[in-house]
Order: structure tokens, then sequence, then C-alpha cells
């Protein structure tokens, strides 16, 4: 499971890991907190027909990357906040789908260089995010009428500026690519250029990857 606060964080981040997992034979489900109802300047658009849009586009992108089922939740762009309803809507998410890896946003992550301030919508998902999967998720007594409790194995956090695990996308990389040119209303062709070079300083320039902080919370056992 993927949960994510745009249409687009996915193909920025972990797509090429995500059609990387369903090419070997992962079920992969993405969450979208919000539909991006504020995420354009084009006066044409109205929220509600920017986000249907948007949606479009997020669905043909998971398409490319063999992803089974996606998720929007449809917060406000913009003004989405740690709350408890939130997290509620994740443990929801996390109990009806039963992931055994969550790849979410990093929650520490407020200056990104000196030219980026981190959307507050990104860490906001991104910390309710893992308030939803420890401990709520999987203590039987917390949300009961959401249903059985369920313990996520690993959480990989993507964006993050202090990686620890590198994923080879180099059979992947132009799934991504594509996947990315999905989102016709946010990226030009210079952004898939910029995000194919990400891809190979965050492989070192051996091969392009994408780069991850990954959580154990179950000891991972042999074979899996
Ligand atoms: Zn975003």
């Amino acid at each position: 499971m993927v949960i994510v606060a745009h249409p687009d964080d996915i193909e920025f981040g972990c797509a090429g890991t995500c059609a990387k997992w369903t090419r070997a034979g992962a079920r992969v489900v993405y969450v979208i907190a919000t539909s991006g109802n504020g995420g354009t300047h084009d006066p044409q658009y109205t929220r509600e027909t920017i986000a249907q849009l948007r949606e479009q586009e997020q669905t043909a992108a998971a398409a490319l990357c063999g992803v089974h089922e996606i998720e929007y939740l449809r917060e406000n762009d913009g003004e989405v906040m740690p709350t408890l309803d939130l997290r509620r809507k994740f443990v929801a998410m996390i109990r009806k789908h039963k992931p055994e890896i969550v790849i979410t946003m990093d929650p520490t992550v407020m200056f990104s260089g000196d030219g980026y301030i981190n959307h507050p919508d990104h860490r906001a998902v991104a910390v309710t995010a893992m308030d939803a999967i420890a401990p709520v998720a999987g203590m039987p007594l917390m949300y009961p009428e959401l249903g059985p409790a369920h313990k996520v194995r690993e959480v990989w956090i993507q964006w993050t500026p202090n990686p620890d695990t590198w994923i080879d996308i180099s059979e992947t990389i132009d799934v991504k690519a594509e996947a990315l040119r999905c989102h016709k209303s946010q990226v030009s062709d210079d952004t898939v250029a910029m995000v194919r070079s990400w891809a190979l300083e965050a492989g070192r320039g051996l091969t392009p990857a994408e780069a991850f902080k990954v959580m154990l919370l179950e000891k991972r056992t042999t074979g899996s």
C-alpha cells in the first residue's frame, strides 16, 4: 500500500518500485488523500473539475504500473491536517487491504535544500500514516468497528534525506516516466527529465534507483 497526499506524489517518488513489485506478482493499492482540487493556476478549472481530471491522470498512471486499486479519500488539497479523523480513515484502509508494506512520505522533512518548503499536506499525511500504522491499526481495542486489527510489517519512506535502502528500477524507469507523463495538468517534459535524473542520482550513477528509509516493525523471516 502506498499512502500519499496528492495525485503525482507516487510518480515523483516510488512508482518505479511499485511497477517492479506488481511485475513480480505483488498486489499494490494506492491511497491518495486529496485529489489535488487546488492544484492549478488555470482559471478554466473549478475545484471539482480539476479534481476529476487529476483522478483520471492518477488512474491512468497507476494502470501503467500494474496497480490493482486506488482509494481516493478526497480531502481538500492544501488543508490536510494530522487529525484523528484522518487517522481513522487510514486505519480503515489498512484494515481493509491488510498490506505487508506501507510506503509513505517522510514526516520529519520540513525543508529540502534551500529552495523548497515541504508541502504541509505531505507532512500531515506522513505523520498520520505513521500514527495509523503503529500502533493503532494493530490494536484490536482501537476502532473495533473498522474490522480486525492488522499489523503492517514494514514502513518504507520515500523522499527522505536519510535513505538506507535502494531499489534498482532499471527495468521500470521508462514506465515510471510514462506514468509521470500521465499527469498532464502538472508536469512538462522538463519535469520528466528531472525525475529521471533523480533516479540516476539516487543510484549513484550506477543504475536508476529509488531510495527509501525502511522501518522493520516485524522481523523478516527467511525467504520473505
Ligand atoms: Zn504532493
